[in-house]
């Protein structure tokens, strides 16, 4: 039998799914520690989320705010000179031919998981846990399932540690990912906890590709019509959909 994992790395981003992956580790694992990448994103809103979501769930979930460890940020301002995009240039936010967004860099999230085993290895962590998705981003080729197992493969290989890389989100859309959050949050032993954690990430986590901060909606801030916002939003709605049907008594 493998022996148990029971360390974790969580690359949190700041934004829901990132955010509700940090909830799945902290639930599971006995030592979380969370990671972060700086490539000159337009908006340094996304790096003040995660802290502030970081102070929020040691705040309100103490069981698990003891379990976190060490935040990391690591400074990838490389990726700018190889990308040519809205997230690290002034252009406009559009879809590309190829029906991938211009913010897509090529390969990105292999170099961000590389990074993460290489900082995973120096802190004796054992899973790395990632909130890529199949069912929302299928355009992204380095979010796919597949490229995740062939990963998992050529990081365990070439720094001989076996790393076990977690993407609990992989099947799920987002209103079950507002679902996850949920159920999350109300086994934590926390009164109310599944409402506190759906109020903090919706608070708390960013998401919106503009920055925007100014407009409050019932799923959080945004500019409400970028593909990040209408994604939120959608997911939001659904999950809220579900509750109230979940709330009505049995005909
Ligand atoms: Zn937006």
């Amino acid at each position: 039998m493998a022996p148990m994992h029971t360390t974790a790395l969580v690359l949190f981003s700041g934004g829901q799914d990132s955010t509700t992956c940090l909830a799945h580790a902290l639930a599971r694992y006995e030592r979380v520690e969370t990671v972060a990448f700086d490539y000159g994103q337009r908006h340094h809103i996304e790096l003040d989320a995660r802290l502030n979501v970081l102070r929020e769930i040691g705040q309100q979930f103490p069981a698990w705010g003891a379990k976190l460890g060490e935040d990391h940020l690591l400074d990838l301002a490389v990726l700018g000179s190889v990308s040519d995009t809205s997230l690290t240039r002034d252009t406009a936010f559009k879809m590309e031919a190829s029906g991938l967004p211009n913010t897509f860099v090529p390969g990105r999230n292999l170099l961000f998981l590389t990074l993460a085993a290489a900082l995973a290895y120096r802190r004796g962590l054992q899973v790395l846990v990632t909130g890529v998705c199949e069912t929302d981003y299928s355009g992204y080729p380095d979010c796919r399932d597949d490229t995740m197992k062939a990963m998992q493969i050529a990081l365990s290989l070439g720094m001989d540690q076996r790393f076990l890389i977690e993407t609990p989100l992989m099947w799920i859309d987002k209103a079950q990912t507002w679902a996850m959050a949920r159920d999350l949050g109300q086994k934590s032993g926390v009164p109310q906890g599944g409402q506190a954690l759906v109020d903090l990430i919706v608070e708390h986590t960013h998401t919106c590709y503009l920055g925007d901060r100014a407009h409050r909606h019932a799923w959080g801030y945004g500019c409400g019509s970028c593909p990040a916002c209408e994604l939120r939003a959608k997911g939001y709605a659904g999950f809220s959909a579900n509750l109230n049907k979940a709330a009505l008594p049995a005909a």
